[in-house]
């Protein structure tokens, strides 16, 4: 694969990302996927998605794992609905985990990937070490499926993320980089934290976002690539200093206004596309 193929965050009928066809009409070669609902999550359903992914020349790289009952809603809202770390919902959402394992898989897919959720920050908290172990569990699970397990960035600082990889202790578990997400959550400046992390990221996603007024107590926000407070050319400068040259999957989280989301993906495909002319890529 070339240096930096530009990519998309897809949805079948979950997540906020485009459609498969906006992706082929925006002639992006590769995807992420946002994993379907459990009904959709059948064999039948891989084959069909394949041949789709087939006939567009589209190669899907990561799948994400998304749960029934997660909110987005606010940053508290999110510390107890997000991920395997509300603790009434751990094994059961760990259990869909591997399942969403499986459904990659089928289609061919070498990664999957979640937002863990707020992992408290007291390594001694019997909520932290549940953590862990859940997570261990899951990239088990993963390796059997010849599957790294990638890590959403931004609801922890990266020395918190950093310390927590080294926790769960296996080799297949990595980041996926989310510059945005530190903003809207306030957790650290997007550059200087992927330089803390930048030896586990493994897929990134592209996005955008401004600084909220009080940051870390409310959302900052979302905003049309290039327009927020990442610095796009910094970022592709700082991922090249160590050697990423994977996708660069541009998220735009307003799929409530579908059209919008288009045209605004169409820009950032320009944007990018110049950026990578410019740093030789
Ligand atoms: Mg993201």
């Amino acid at each position: 694969m070339e240096k930096w193929p530009i990519g998309v965050f897809t949805s079948i009928d979950a997540g906020l990302g485009v459609k498969l066809e906006v992706a082929r009409e925006l002639g992006v070669p590769t995807i992420h996927l946002h994993a379907p609902a459990a009904s959709t999550r059948t064999p039948k359903h891989a084959q069909e998605f394949l041949a789709k992914l087939r006939d567009a020349g589209i190669t899907l790289t990561v799948v994400f794992g998304g749960f029934e009952g997660e909110s987005y809603a606010d940053i508290p809202t999110v510390a107890r609905t997000v991920g395997l770390v509300p603790p009434e919902t751990r094994s059961a959402r760990a259990q869909e985990m591997k399942e969403i394992s499986d459904f990659a898989r089928l289609l061919g897919c070498g990664v999957i990937a979640l937002h863990i959720g707020f992992v408290p920050h007291d390594t001694q908290d019997p909520n932290y070490i549940e953590v862990v172990k859940v997570t261990r569990d899951i990239c088990d699970h993963a390796k059997r499926n010849g599957q790294n397990l990638h890590l959403e960035t931004g609801q922890e600082p990266a020395e918190a993320l950093l310390r927590f990889i080294q926790d769960v202790g296996r080799d297949n578990l990595f980041i996926n980089f989310d510059p945005a997400n530190l903003i809207l959550y306030g957790t650290g400046n997007p550059i200087e934290s992927l330089k803390k992390v930048g030896r586990y990221v493994r897929s990134v996603h592209c996005k955008d976002a401004k600084w909220a007024a009080h940051p870390g107590k409310e959302w900052g926000q979302e905003v049309p690539l290039g327009q927020g407070d990442v610095g796009m050319e910094q970022y592709l400068r700082t991922l090249d200093s160590f050697g990423y040259t994977g996708p660069l999957t541009i998220e735009r989280e307003i799929a409530q206004e579908p059209e919008r989301q288009k045209a605004e993906i169409g820009h950032a495909i320009r944007l990018l596309t110049e950026l990578k002319k410019k740093l030789g890529a």
